[in-house]
């Protein structure tokens, strides 16, 4: 159940969004099940590496806006992790899924990232026949949308 998953993630990732003042919104039914077939610690990974680039690339009093949407008529759902962050430069969006790569990385070695986040949760989404894309603007914040199909072995 995504709602599960992301329940489990919220608890990882609460003192952390505390700390930094910043809001975490659930965009969905919460009455409901949202269930596929998928490995729950590996997509439980996917989603905490998203989770945790959004409070990490987001400045105090932020938010960031958690949705799972219907996608592929019913047989997949989309679910999306946003943020009011720093954005990501439009030039800069092709090379974030590489291993090591980081933008900045003068800036951001404080910040003590190893550049791997994105580069595994592409790896697993692509094992769970799935698909990443990211949209950004810069200044402004980022959006992850993962597109999970709802049973992969028959799409
Ligand atoms: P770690 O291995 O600890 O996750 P990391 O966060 O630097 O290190 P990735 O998660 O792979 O590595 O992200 C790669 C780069 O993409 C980051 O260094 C950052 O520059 C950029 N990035 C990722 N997510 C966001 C986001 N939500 N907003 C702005 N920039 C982001
Ligand atoms: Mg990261």
């Amino acid at each position: 159940d995504i709602h599960n998953v992301i329940q489990n993630v919220l608890l990882l990732v609460d003192k952390k969004a505390d700390e930094k003042h910043i809001l975490i919104e659930a965009d969905y039914d919460l009455s409901q099940a949202y269930i596929i077939k998928a490995d729950s610690d590996r997509f439980q990974q996917m989603i905490l590496n998203l989770v945790s680039n959004a409070i990490q690339y987001t400045p105090e009093q932020g938010k960031i806006t958690i949705s799972i949407q219907p996608w592929k008529n019913g047989k997949g759902y989309k679910v999306s992790v946003e943020d009011t962050g720093i954005g990501i430069k439009t030039s800069e969006l092709p090379r974030i899924f590489e291993r090591f790569y980081r933008i900045d990385k003068a800036r951001s070695r404080s910040s003590g990232g190893t550049g791997l986040g994105l580069a595994i949760v592409k790896h697993l989404i692509e094992a769970h026949h799935g698909e990443i894309k990211v949209s950004s603007k810069e200044g402004q914040g980022s959006k992850f949308n993962l597109f999970l199909h709802i049973d992969p072995q028959t799409d």
